[in-house]
């Protein structure tokens, strides 16, 4: 059976990927709605080639240009736009692809409509992980996962109560061979040079501290209800090996290739079935002969250390440091702070906080914006 699907965040770097894999598995997946931020020109050209229904922009003033042009598509806009995609009943499937916690309140509309979830976004369960996946259970509903690293290790697990550790491996990023001092002088383009993957702005800012890796920790903690000690995260400069479950018998299953990100999206997509899609060279073992692995190093990167310990700590500590780190890598990519200054103001934010201990979706939102604030106001008097 055809699966009908919507994309939120289709003009990024996950989006338009995700498109490369539906036109490679076109007679397996038919396009129904599609969602831009501000690239309305690359909207243009996606309605013209997929022939939504249904098509969401972030501000009003598209909406009107965009119907004039394409008078059959059905527009919206802004977060009612999103809601509205997530809401819409002749989907399968929601591939969440947008960037930020405006993925949060869609995603969680399509459980309730009991539509799979694909999800790239990170910031739905870092911020709303239990709330979110009690839903899903609720719902009957798939939350299949895209990033690399979870769908490596959704595709090594079986039997949950034999599961020893999870193993999430992590490229080390563009300054994995950097001293300290180096970082502290890193400007954005260093920062932005990752050695492996070609990503938004933001994870890839995230990828240098490696509070990527801590958000992914989180995640994973959530996605496959696994306790944070039980998470060991391995660096591995290749990136062959993508994550691994190791089991109580001593056997470790890892899932192996190409670091390419159009294989976990597929996946997420085609889930139960594989289908040969956009990758279609054969891993070669002895070209790649080269497997690696290091400690990650803590005090290069505390970023790491911190989301731990924000996810053991729980409540709403994930949001805070989700949200401070955010709008410091947002100052860092304005060229306000300094590379080192994005965890120092994520930390001090961290420290500072009360937390809310079991918060409804309203809370988690509040206190998001509160964080936000007053890590603004902090950057400010920094300057
Ligand atoms: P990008 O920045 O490349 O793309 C973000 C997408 O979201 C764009 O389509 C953008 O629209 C849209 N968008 C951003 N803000 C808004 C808004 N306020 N309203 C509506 N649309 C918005 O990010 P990525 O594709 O790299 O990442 C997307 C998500 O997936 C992130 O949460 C990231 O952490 C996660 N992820 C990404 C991976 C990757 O390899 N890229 C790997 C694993 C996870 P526009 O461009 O039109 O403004
Ligand atoms: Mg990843």
């Amino acid at each position: 059976m055809r699966k009908k699907v919507a994309i939120l965040g289709s003009t990024g770097s996950i989006g338009t990927q995700a498109l490369e894999v539906i036109d490679k598995i076109s007679d397996e997946m038919d396009v129904i709605a599609l969602s831009a931020g501000n690239n309305v020109s690359l909207i243009s050209e996606q309605i013209e080639k997929y022939s939504p229904k249904v098509v969401s922009v972030k501000d009003e003033t598209a909406v009107r240009s965009l119907e004039k042009k394409y008078p059959n598509v059905n527009f919206f806009c802004g977060e009612n736009g999103l809601l509205h995609i997530a809401g819409l009943d002749e989907i399968d499937i929601l591939l969440v692809a947008v960037s930020g916690k405006i993925g949060l309140k869609p995603t969680i509309k399509a459980i309730e409509n009991k539509k799979d979830i694909a999800l790239a976004n990170k910031e739905t369960l870092v911020m709303a992980g239990d709330i979110v996946m009690k839903l899903a259970k609720e719902n009957g509903v798939k939350i299949l996962p895209v990033d690399s690293e979870h769908s490596a290790i959704f595709q090594c697990l079986s039997e949950r109560s034999e599961v020893k550790h999870l193993v999430i491996t992590s490229s080390g990023g563009p300054f994995r061979n950097s001293t300290k001092e180096e970082m502290e002088d890193a400007d954005l383009s260093e920062a932005l040079n990752h050695p492996r993957w070609k990503m938004g702005k933001k994870i890839t800012v995230d990828s240098a501290t490696l509070m990527n890796k801590g958000l992914e920790v989180i995640e994973a903690h959530h996605l496959f209800d696994i306790d944070y000690d039980d998470i060991k995260v391995v660096v591995h400069p290749q990136s062959y090996i993508h994550s691994a479950v190791e089991y109580n018998d001593g056997s470790i299953i890892a899932q192996i290739g190409n670091p390419s990100m159009h294989i976990p999206i597929q996946y997420a997509l085609t889930y139960p079935k594989r289908v040969e899609g956009v990758e279609t060279e054969s891993f070669d073992f002895v070209k790649a002969s080269k497997f690696e692995f290091f400690e990650p190093d803590l005090d290069k990167f505390p970023s790491l250390a911190l989301a731990f310990e924000a996810g053991k700590k729980g409540g709403t500590y994930p949001v805070c440091m989700n949200a401070a780190n955010e709008e410091a890598v947002f100052a860092f990519l304005e060229g306000k702070i300094k590379f080192l200054d994005i965890y120092k103001i994520t930390k001090n934010i961290f420290d500072e906080y009360t937390p809310v201990q079991n918060p409804d979706i309203d809370v988690i939102i509040n206190e998001d914006a509160k964080v936000r604030e007053v890590t603004k106001k902090l950057i400010a008097e920094k300057l």
